[in-house]
């Protein structure tokens, strides 16, 4: 729909943040599985991890230099025996006594008696002496033993995403295996006569189904492991036998046929399978017909899977899951509910919005080295709306300027926010 043309009466339908606090009451119960650390980038933690020792383990040298007792040091250095020499990975032989130094690598352990480290670049070396030429003082280049984390403390916290520095810390403490939260397993499913799979070239009035590499896409993005089921055709027993096999996964995503047109089965055959419909429509543009239920499996009664019956749409389809699947998403994998807004200053004005929250791809910039807590210097410049259906606007998109319902005109200069995507 061109803006500025008169919309339909939309008062009677949620809104979208009624429609949040809906899906953000859907029970979900995580899966919790025991994967190896080299798979559980991306998952949370379903437990939390404690420190097995000590961190670091020893008096760690920071340095390559000398070992010494800082009491043996005049403010300007002093000349003392070499006595051996300790490497990463080896124990020191012997401890300090006074008048003596040994010879330390970076990481290796602080022999007994000595309280600090010279850097080699201090030092000058003799056959068996070294001549300290500065005090460094007490403890310097010196990390003291559980100085990073002492033993039995929370290193990560239950809950937390797994990155790469958390990993490093799992792998630091001897997690070889992590308890985590399960990717949900979602299946994508696109509806509609006139889809044919990306390989097939289309006949005449036939489009290739773009819907589903999206969705498929965008779900992988968000931590899902994804079943791609294909398309379905309008036909009730068709998409009936695809929607049930569907419904054995966490939460199925289907899209197309969700209106009320005449080959629109979705809301139908949902209704027939027993869903509990907990919502239809809502107050958000693109995407008006947007179905969240929760379908019992005749086959099996214990199970629930969740649905997600989006526009056919590309954008209304992509803005529907950025925005509101994504929240349970996000539970389902353990975590909570996560928004990824920006703020950048509007680079032109644009006319009053209508009845619905508006998601308008738009670029934001921002200049290099330039930022700022307000976002003030970034840039918003929203891209022209052609409808629902431009996919490829989307895509020259970084962002979504979100628009109230029925906001005033938004002057050029604004501060806004935007939605990450
Ligand atoms: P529907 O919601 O089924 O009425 O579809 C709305 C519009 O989206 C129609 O123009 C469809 O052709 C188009 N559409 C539906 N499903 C897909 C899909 N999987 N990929 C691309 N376009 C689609
Ligand atoms: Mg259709």
């Amino acid at each position: 729909m061109m803006q500025g043309m008169a919309e339909p009466d939309v008062s009677g339908l949620l809104t979208v943040q009624q429609a949040i606090r809906i899906i953000d009451a859907a029970e979900v119960q995580p899966r919790v599985v025991r994967v190896p650390l080299d798979q559980a980038a991306g998952l949370r933690l379903a437990a939390p991890l404690l420190a097995d020792r000590d961190y670091p383990p020893f008096d760690r040298s920071l340095m390559d230099g000398y070992a010494v007792r800082v009491a043996d040091l005049s403010s300007d250095g002093a000349t003392l025996r070499v006595v051996g020499e300790v490497a990463a990975g080896q124990w020191p032989q012997q401890r300090l006594q006074q008048g003596e130094t040994v010879a330390i690598m970076t990481g290796a352990p602080v022999p007994e008696g000595a309280d600090g480290v010279v850097p080699v670049e201090d030092v000058e070396k003799t056959e068996d002496t070294a001549r300290i030429l500065r005090n460094p003082g007490a403890r310097r280049y010196v990390a003291a033993r559980g100085s990073d984390c002492p033993a039995g403390k929370t290193v990560l916290a239950a809950g937390t995403m797994l990155g790469p520095a958390q990993i490093a810390v799992a792998a630091s403490v001897g997690a070889a295996q992590v308890e985590a939260f399960a990717r949900p397993k979602i299946a994508v499913l696109a509806t509609g006569d006139e889809l044919v799979p990306v390989g097939v070239e289309p006949g005449p009035s036939q489009i290739r189904n773009s819907n589903s590499p999206m969705l498929v896409a965008l779900l992988r993005r968000m931590g899902c492991e994804v079943d791609d089921l294909g398309a379905a055709p309008d036909r009730p027993e068709a998409l009936r036998e695809a929607m049930l096999r569907g419904l054995e996964h966490d939460a199925l995503f289907v899209s197309g046929g969700m209106s009320l047109g005449t080959y629109d089965y979705v809301p139908r055959l949902l209704a027939e399978l027993g869903a509990e419909l907990k919502l239809t429509k809502l107050r958000i543009k693109p995407g008006k017909p947007f179905i969240f239920a929760r379908v019992p499996l005749a086959a099996n009664p214990e199970h629930r899977c969740y649905v997600f019956g989006l526009p056919g749409n590309p954008v209304s389809a992509f803005v529907c899951t950025v925005r509101l699947a994504s929240r349970l998403l996000a539970r389902m994998a353990g975590g909570t509910p996560h928004e990824r807004w920006l703020t950048g200053r509007m680079d032109v004005g644009l006319p009053a919005n209508g009845p619905r929250e508006f998601y308008q791809p738009a670029v934001r910039t921002t200049t290099p080295g330039i930022s700022s807590a307000k976002g003030e210097f970034a840039t918003i410049v929203p891209l022209g709306w052609k409808g629902s259906a431009d996919v490829f606007t989307l895509a020259a998109a970084n962002v979504l300027l979100v628009r109230g319902e029925n906001e005033p005109p938004l002057p050029k200069g604004t501060v806004v926010r935007v939605l990450e995507v």
